[in-house]
């Protein structure tokens, strides 16, 4: 008797039993998570149906199972996601980047002239300045983040992606992290952000996938999930070159309360950009 299965057997296996937990993609799920396992992206994985594989191999490699019954997403147990086209890698410190987040980069590539300068606040993964990097040669960046953790994760990501000689990484409080004033060179064309913005209250009823597995302090945006805002509204305009302007991600019922705070500071031309399902998504200032 061989204790073997086929892989093809095998990630019908774990479709059923993700289908069984009610998880909502369990074929391609169960395709990715069982190609991971065996170094294998989904099209391999089919071309390898009939390979057989140890039931022991199979036990072990079933922790990733486990992990996505319990309520991980693929993307946090694989360790990475694709955003505007490139691969990120993630870890515990950073948020997963959404395709949302892509609105920002369309409006910044639109927006950064030749040559420009983006400053990208609480970066995460660093799944932004690094989108708009690699598709503009010319453009540079810094990028900060207040956990060390995550601007390891953002400094791999430039790397593997060719940007790093051109974005600087700086660990600090949102402005806190540039430190001193900014001579006028230092200055920014755009300043972006995608800031934690969901109110305290709110992220506890948030769904397993987000609440137990995104970071804390990258969705908890205050009592009232408008605090960075308050802060970058104040702050910018000080870090921003003439004419330059201030892009920031938003929840989908934020739009009026952040329009109104760039507007008190002083910005002209607030803007709301509505993502491709028709919800606000992003100011500009
Ligand atoms: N800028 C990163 C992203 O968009 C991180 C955002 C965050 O942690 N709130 O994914």
């Amino acid at each position: 008797m061989s204790e073997e299965i086929t892989v093809g057997a095998l990630w019908r296996r774990w479709r059923d039993e993700l289908a069984r937990h009610g998880v909502p993609t369990p074929t391609l799920d169960a395709k990715l998570l069982v190609g991971h396992g065996l170094g294998y992206d989904v099209l391999q994985l089919m071309l390898h149906e009939r390979d057989l594989v140890s039931i022991s191999l199979a036990e072990s490699l079933a922790q990733t199972l486990k992990r996505r019954v319990s309520g991980e997403s693929v993307a946090r147990i694989m360790g990475q996601r694709e955003f505007y086209g490139l691969a990120f890698d993630l870890s515990a410190a950073t948020l997963e980047p959404r395709p949302d987040t892509e609105l920002v980069v369309d409006l910044a590539l639109a927006a950064l002239p030749d040559g420009g300068a983006v400053l990208d606040l609480g970066t995460g993964s660093g799944c932004i300045p690094i989108s708009i990097l690699s598709n503009r040669p010319d453009a540079q960046g810094v990028a900060t983040d207040i956990n060390p953790g995550a601007l390891e994760v953002a400094e791999r990501n430039a790397e593997r992606h060719g940007v790093l000689g051109r974005l600087t990484l700086k660990q600090g409080d949102w402005f806190g992290a540039l430190r001193g004033s900014a001579s006028e060179e230092e200055r920014f064309h755009l300043i972006l952000s995608n800031p934690p913005y969901i109110s305290s209250a709110v992220v506890e009823t948030l769904s397993a996938e987000v609440k137990d597995f995104d970071p804390r302090l990258a969705l908890d945006g205050g009592p009232d999930g408008l605090a960075p805002y308050r802060i970058i509204a104040a702050e910018a305009g000080s870090w921003l070159r003439p004419g330059g302007e201030v892009m920031v991600e938003i929840g989908y019922d934020q739009s009026e309360a952040v329009a109104a705070l760039f507007a008190a500071a002083g910005f002209a031309k607030v803007m709301v950009h509505k993502d491709l399902s028709g919800l606000d998504r992003v100011v500009s200032a």
